[in-house]
């Protein structure tokens, strides 16, 4: 990166770990807790960012920050309203900031959201994951769809910007009920959406059900054709997807996930939490990214975080090869794709990372669409066809060095 660029956006995760049940279908760091400790959570994020920005190579103005969990629409709002202001205090805000809570749609976290909005959280991402009232028991979810409707016309009234999460192509779901559950998400008329196939992960209780002979999710065909009518409905409703399972309304992108989508830096706290930046940005050859994670375990991370004012658990520096991976593997979930001239200019040349007859074969079959020179046929941008985002992991590890 040339030392005039700008500096990369820079983001906030804050992660709260605790959820009143645990969904079988769930990988995240989440945690059922009877106890309350949220004043003490709440003390101990901010000595934690304040540790993080002190890492950082120049303390910029923050461009988002995203409360994930777990249920941040667990916390008092005074909390939220604390870390909020710390974080302020210790970054200052760019302007038009995005302050995104993970809410999930019950009566009282719904009302809880007019607090949430004068403590200055200004978008919400409401976890409806269904509107179909047997695919919700199937989840494991405490909610009905009638609460979850409830919730999102109470939210509205605060939150123009909104997003709404859907799961998909659980076992059994026919074309014609997914049709029916993302027409009644698109009434909302929302700006954004989160449309996510129900993936069986490791450690999970579906994972276990799946391994004694359950059949939870959709097979891949039956899946795709899910996924080509969530393209169709959502292109026609005016929220094409900007990402493999996001779409949005122009303008509307969640600015925290671009910033992951991207690969530009971003500090993360709480437990379970990871961050990332980049150090020397504007020399290939000392290019660092740093990457933190912090302890998973809460009652861990909250002890480590008070005796020694963070928690984190492990370090990793990449060098430049594995940065322009990141960024390879990241921006290809993007429509846009990525510019890999742009990626030379903070990586170094291409040839140490990106392998050149394997982009052409993944372009002649239809996987890969690419810009090229006029003169001598170079590659400057690549983008993943829509045949090609559905293999995406494949491609990815045929391209990279
Ligand atoms: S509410 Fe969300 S974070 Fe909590 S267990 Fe369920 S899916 Fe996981």
């Amino acid at each position: 990166m040339p030392a005039s660029a700008p500096k990369p956006d820079l983001g906030l995760y804050v992660h709260w770990p605790f959820c009143r049940k645990k969904c079988p279908y769930c990988d995240f760091n989440s945690h059922v807790s009877t106890t309350d400790d949220s004043d003490a959570f709440g003390t101990a994020l901010c000595l934690e960012m304040s540790h993080m920005a002190n890492m950082l190579p120049d303390c910029r103005a923050l461009k988002s920050i995203f409360f994930g969990g777990g249920t941040p629409s667990l916390m008092p709002p005074s909390v939220i309203g604390k870390i909020i202001t710390h974080a302020e205090n210790t970054f200052g805000f760019a302007p038009m900031i995005e302050i995104t809570a993970e809410a999930n749609p019950t009566s009282v976290e719904a009302n809880i959201m007019t607090e949430f909005y004068h403590a200055g959280v200004n978008r919400v991402s409401m976890g409806v994951q269904s509107l179909d009232d047997d695919i919700l028991k199937f989840l494991g979810r405490e909610h009905s769809v009638a609460e979850a409707l409830s919730a999102l016309e109470t939210v509205r009234h605060s939150f123009e910007n909104l997003s709404i999460d859907l799961i998909y192509a659980t076992a059994g779901q026919t074309i014609k009920a997914w049709q029916n559950t993302l027409s009644q998400a698109l009434v909302f008329d929302v700006p954004h959406l989160s449309l996510y196939q129900l993936t069986i992960e490791p450690g999970t209780v579906f994972y276990t059900r799946q391994r004694h002979g359950e059949t939870l999710n959709l097979d891949d065909d039956r899946a795709a054709n899910l996924y080509d009518l969530t393209q169709h409905m959502t292109a026609a409703a005016g929220l094409p997807a900007y990402e493999i399972s996001n779409h949005a309304k122009p303008g509307a992108k969640c600015q925290h996930n671009m910033n992951y989508w991207r690969a530009a830096d971003w500090v993360g706290i709480g437990p379970g939490a990871h961050g990332r930046f980049t150090i020397n940005a504007d020399n290939s050859a000392n290019l660092q990214r740093v990457g933190t994670a912090t302890r998973r375990s809460p009652a861990g991370w909250l002890q480590a975080v008070k005796t020694q004012g963070h928690g984190i658990d492990s370090h990793t520096h990449d060098a430049a090869d594995a940065f322009a991976a990141e960024m390879i593997m990241m921006g290809l979930r993007l429509t846009d794709g990525v510019h890999i001239q742009q990626i030379e200019n903070i990586c170094g040349p291409r040839d140490g990372w990106l392998d050149h007859g394997a982009v052409k074969q993944a372009i002649e079959d239809g996987w890969l669409d690419g810009d090229q020179t006029a003169d001598n046929g170079m590659v400057t941008a690549l983008r993943a066809t829509e045949a090609g985002r559905l293999r995406l992991n494949h491609i990815i590890a045929m391209i990279l060095r």
